[in-house]
C-alpha cells in the first residue's frame, strides 16, 4: 500500500519506499535521497506524503510512488551520458531525478504547458542545488506544448516520460525516442493505462500495458497520433 509509505523526511520516505519495494535499483534510491522533495512543493503541503499534493495552477506533484515507478521503469535508459525528456515537468522533480541519473555528459529537458509553472520549477531546482546543471544546459526546462517534442529534433531521447495522460500516442515522442529507447506515458480518457514504449537497436516499436493509472490529461490538439 503506497500510503504506508509516508515519511516525516525525505530520507524516511524514500526507506519506505525501498522497504516496500517501490524502489528497487540502488541508483533510483541514489537519486530520490538526493532529490528532496521539499524543495519541490508548496508551503504548507505535505511534501513527504505519499499522496500527490497541489502545486498551483490545478496541477499537483505526483506521488512519490509514481515517480519511483517510472524511474525504475527508465532507469536502464537513463545511464551517464544518456538523455531524457520529462513532458508535463511541473514541479521540475521527475526531470531533477534524470539529470542526477544521466550526469554531468547526459541532458535532461523538460517541457512545461503551463507557463507560470515554469519559472518556478527552475527555483525549485536551484534551491535543490541543480544551478550548474541550469547554467551548463544539460539540465533545461522550457513552456511548450510537450507533445510536439523538443524544439531541435536533432535530438534523440533514450528516456522520454509523460506526466499527463494523453489520449493517443504522439508521433512526434515516438519519432524522438532513440534506438534503443523507451517512453512511459499514461494513455486514455476515462480509462487510463500506463504504457511503456520501447524501440529497439532497428527501430522497431512495441507498446505494452502496465497499469491502471489516473493522471490529470495531457493536451495534444494539433499532434499527430502514432498508429504502429
Ligand atoms: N510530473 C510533474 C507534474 C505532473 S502534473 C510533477 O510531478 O511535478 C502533469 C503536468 O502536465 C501538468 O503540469 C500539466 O500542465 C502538464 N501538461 C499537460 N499537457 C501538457 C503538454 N501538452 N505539454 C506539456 N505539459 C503538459
Amino acid at each position: 500500500m503506497s500510503w504506508r509509505c509516508s515519511g516525516r523526511s525525505n530520507a524516511e520516505l524514500v526507506e519506505n519506499m525501498f522497504r516496500a519495494e517501490l524502489i528497487r535499483s540502488p541508483r533510483v534510491k541514489a537519486a530520490l535521497l538526493r532529490i528532496d522533495r521539499g524543495n519541490y512543493v508548496r508551503p504548507g503541503t505535505d511534501a513527504y506524503a505519499d499522496s500527490p499534493q497541489p502545486i498551483g495552477c490545478s496541477v499537483t506533484i505526483s506521488a512519490p510512488h509514481m515517480h519511483a515507478e517510472c524511474l525504475e521503469r527508465l532507469e536502464p535508459y537513463l545511464q551517464p551520458g544518456d538523455n531524457a525528456l520529462d513532458l508535463g515537468s511541473g514541479s521540475g522533480y521527475l526531470t531533477a531525478a534524470f539529470q542526477h541519473l544521466v550526469g554531468p555528459q547526459g541532458k535532461a529537458f523538460g517541457i512545461e504547458y503551463v507557463e507560470a509553472l515554469v519559472p518556478w520549477s527552475i527555483t525549485n531546482l536551484r534551491r535543490d542545488g541543480f544551478g550548474k546543471e541550469l547554467d551548463d544546459g544539460s539540465l533545461q526546462l522550457i513552456a511548450g506544448d510537450g507533445s510536439l517534442g523538443w524544439p531541435d529534433k536533432s535530438i534523440k531521447f533514450s528516456a522520454i516520460h509523460v506526466g499527463a495522460a494523453a489520449p493517443a500516442l504522439p508521433k512526434p515522442l515516438v519519432d524522438a525516442l532513440a534506438a534503443p529507447g523507451r517512453m512511459i506515458i499514461p494513455v486514455g480518457v476515462a480509462n487510463q493505462l500506463l504504457m511503456q514504449v520501447d524501440k529497439d537497436e532497428d527501430g522497431a516499436v512495441t507498446a505494452r500495458e502496465l497499469t491502471a493509472v489516473r493522471y490529470v490529461p495531457f493536451h495534444m490538439k494539433h499532434t499527430e497520433v502514432f498508429t504502429p
